[in-house]
């Protein structure tokens, strides 16, 4: 793809998903690529750059331009779901490899780096990833590959310092690798702030519908590290089907619209909960009183993401009586989807988990915000 935009915004490239028309009918969406394998030249070469489906898909590509445009960086790789983006991440690391880990952080990448990482050569430290000593405390000089943060992170909203990790790992010799799923690269590009590489769960925000299961790496740098994610990527056959891929440009094209409101509503859903009896915490950086606000303020632009936590006054059955009680909000896991989710979050992550048993995890998406302020407040109401 050669884009006709080449210095727009990155809301105008994705808006127009690049502005290419395709050339053969004028088509402003590009038909969905999806031959498995290309023809080779005469001269036995492979002129046009396509060779196998595995590792070549137009449409891929096209979702991975608009994915690197809107996080400013070098290259995108995207694949079939956020846990294949992320464990290519670490595959990808030359072996034996230290890495440090949030302890707050997306629960089954945990669990993937608790249990089955070190078969793969990786051993991991957990920190507290909001405090840059404890993540400085964390290396291990010549043994740490990389530090991974994820921000804000799930499910208590914890926020991480880029620009201070990314220091501690230059010193280090280590990637800072950045899972900005909530953040969504509207509100936080942490290449900017000195990641070398950034994932996302492309099934939440940037496809944005609850209806594509997808993942991407963007990279800093066209690099070695590139070079071997690429090859993960290509040999555990981990690239995102082209339907998929279709739907997930089509979500993007809408991206900066519906983060502006969802940020909106949950900042006010935030403010507006955080003044209830029966709620004994509302967890979301927007709030001045949350910590980490202040880094939060300083690394993310325009809102602090879509997602926030109550924790119920009464307990934990109180919460799940919550969640059984709400009519607008759908119970069910994920995020980041136009239709607003509540989940009691301890259920899903279990044992091991840092999730108090009290929390509500809000997923806010683009209904009313005074109809999702009043189911909630009724379904509270259940509990008196
Ligand atoms: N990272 C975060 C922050 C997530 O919320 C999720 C999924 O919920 C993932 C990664 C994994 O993404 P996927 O479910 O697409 O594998």
């Amino acid at each position: 793809m050669t884009s006709k935009l080449p210095t727009v915004k990155p809301e105008t490239f994705a808006a127009q998903a690049g502005g290419d028309i395709d050339v053969e009918t004028g088509a402003i969406v590009a038909p969905i690529h999806l031959a498995t394998t290309y023809i080779r030249d005469p001269d036995n070469a492979y002129s046009k750059g396509y060779v196998y489906g595995r590792p070549d898909n137009l449409t891929v590509r096209q979702a991975e331009a608009v994915i690197t445009r809107l996080e400013e960086g070098a290259a995108t790789l995207v694949s079939g779901s956020g846990m294949t983006a992320a464990t290519c991440a670490f595959l990808a690391l030359e072996r034996p490899a230290h890495v440090i880990a949030p302890d707050v952080m997306y629960w089954a990448l945990k669990l993937w780096l608790r249990e089955d990482a070190r078969t793969h050569g990786i051993e991991v430290t957990f920190v507290d990833a909001g405090s840059l000593h404890d993540i400085a405390k964390a290396v291990r000089p010549g043994q740490t590959k990389m530090i991974w943060l994820e921000t804000p992170a799930n499910p208590l909203w914890t926020i991480s310092d880029i620009a201070g990790a990314a220091k501690i790992a230059q010193d280090a010799g280590a990637l800072l690798a950045v899972d900005s799923t909530v953040a969504t690269p509207v509100l936080t590009q942490p290449i900017k702030h000195g990641a070398d590489v950034v994932m996302h769960a492309a099934t939440k925000y940037l496809n944005g519908h609850s209806d594509v299961v997808a993942g991407a790496l963007t990279f800093a740098r066209k690099d070695a590290y590139f070079q071997r994610a690429e090859r993960v990527r290509r040999m555990l056959g981990g690239i995102l089907g082209p339907f998929e891929a279709a739907l997930l440009i089509r979500g993007m094209r809408t991206l900066h619209v519906r983060v502006a409101a969802q940020v909106k509503a949950a900042q006010r859903i935030a403010e507006h909960f955080a003044r209830d009896p029966r709620v004994v915490q509302v967890l979301y950086p927007g709030l001045p009183s949350f910590v980490g606000h202040d880094v939060a303020a300083r690394q993310m632009s325009g809102g602090f993401s879509g997602m926030l936590s109550i924790r119920v006054k009464a307990g934990e059955a109180a919460a799940v009586r919550t969640a059984a009680h709400v009519n607008i909000w759908k119970r069910a896991t994920s995020l980041g989807g136009v239709e607003s989710l509540i989940e009691h979050r301890a259920s899903i992550e279990g044992a091991g988990s840092p999730c108090p048993t009290d929390l509500l995890r809000l997923s806010v998406g683009l209904e009313a915000v005074d109809d999702l302020i009043a189911d909630l407040d009724q379904a509270l109401g259940a509990n008196s």
